[in-house]
């Protein structure tokens, strides 16, 4: 990692000399360089040594400037190649698109058995359900804790498909690690940094929703809690962020897609269920985020919405998701891309 220190005008050879003093006493390297008006200190060295330093208050110190993204792993500019995240063995990333779909919440058996098999049929790759949610009052359904896991895992492999489900705290990682292909991270928790923690330490995938008042920078700042532990098996989800619109759930910011692109090799995919909490809207945003270069869709499907324990009134009906798959289909084959 390298840094610039950027000197005040005005900083006497004393304070230089103590500068460079500091940043040897430290094991690093500074490089000096004096302009007529500017003198600035180049610095390379172990990043770990050079953040932990406020080398900001340091007399004589105008400026500290990181040459690096902040996210070293995350970044493009060390892995300048596009991930492929798998899960089961469903490719996400690099011209595969993940079309993962589900209930909201596990109910049942039944109920799960009969949205997979229709999800499936539409040509869905990865089975999602949550068994534990975050609802806004405490008196909402929970979900089904462990009994939805093991729910959830035998109906995925009923019909042969990975499945997905949000884990809410550090401490149940062992639990839904032995039910699921892959741990969902909520928009919630996405700056839960000891969940982010926990998570990178298991060798398995990581879907890592965008919290809904989280920066793009602050997303793949949490995407590198995970990989900075280890795993490097992380997609990134665009589930629309607060804003003044009450028209729709959120606003989903497409161009969170192409941004992430330019400054990440991470795949993101988009939930437009959460986004726009809007069936009528879904299918719409949907598409455009295929054609936006999103390397997935992420829906909440449902057989019977208005019986639904959460989230009922943004599921789409079985047969809109297969209308909608019809359409998606047909994008990504303009896109060049396989589902
Ligand atoms: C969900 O996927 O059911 C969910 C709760 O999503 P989010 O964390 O994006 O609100
Ligand atoms: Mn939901």
């Amino acid at each position: 990692m390298k840094m610039i220190i950027v000197l005040k005008p005005n900083s006497t050879t004393e304070e230089i000399d103590h500068i460079l003093e500091r940043i040897q006493e430290l094991g690093l390297k500074p490089h000096l360089s004096r302009g007529e008006r500017r003198t600035i200190i180049g610095v390379i060295g172990d990043e770990n040594k050079l953040q932990a330093q406020p080398l900001q208050a340091i007399p004589g110190v105008e400026q500290v400037l990181p040459i690096l993204k902040p996210f070293k792993l995350a970044g493009r500019e060390m892995h300048p190649a596009d991930s492929v995240v798998t899960v089961g063995k469903v490719r996400i990333g690099g011209g595969s698109l993940a079309m993962i779909a589900g209930p909201c919440a596990v109910e049942s058996a039944a109920v799960l058995d009969e949205i997979a098999g229709h999800v499936k049929a539409a040509g869905a790759n990865i089975l999602r359900g949550g068994a534990f949610k975050p609802r806004t009052s405490p008196y909402s359904f929970q979900g089904l804790g462990e009994e939805g896991l093991r729910i959830l895992r035998d109906t995925g492999a009923r019909h042969g498909m990975p499945v997905v489900t949000e884990v809410m705290d550090p401490r149940q990682v062992p639990l839904v690690e032995r039910y699921a292909d892959m741990f969902q991270i909520g928009a919630r928790n996405m700056q839960n940094f000891d969940l982010l923690k926990e998570v990178g330490q298991v060798r398995k995938p990581v879907l890592l929703k965008r919290g809904m008042s989280a920066t793009v920078k602050d997303l793949l700042m949490s995407a590198e809690y995970i990989l900075s532990e280890g795993n490097l098996q992380v997609v990134l989800c665009e589930r629309g962020v607060r804003s003044f619109e009450d028209s729709t759930r959120n606003m989903l910011d497409l161009s969170a897609v192409p941004n992430v692109k330019v400054q990440s090799h991470l795949p993101i995919i988009v939930d437009p269920s959460h986004a726009t909490g809007r069936p009528d809207l879904i299918p719409a945003m949907a598409r455009a985020a295929v054609a936006a270069g999103a390397d997935g869709v992420h829906v909440e499907v449902h057989n019977c919405p208005e019986k639904a324990l959460s989230d009922g009134p943004q599921a789409l009906l079985p047969d809109q998701y297969t209308a909608l798959m019809q359409d998606l289909r047909r994008l990504a084959d303009v896109m060049g891309k396989s589902v």
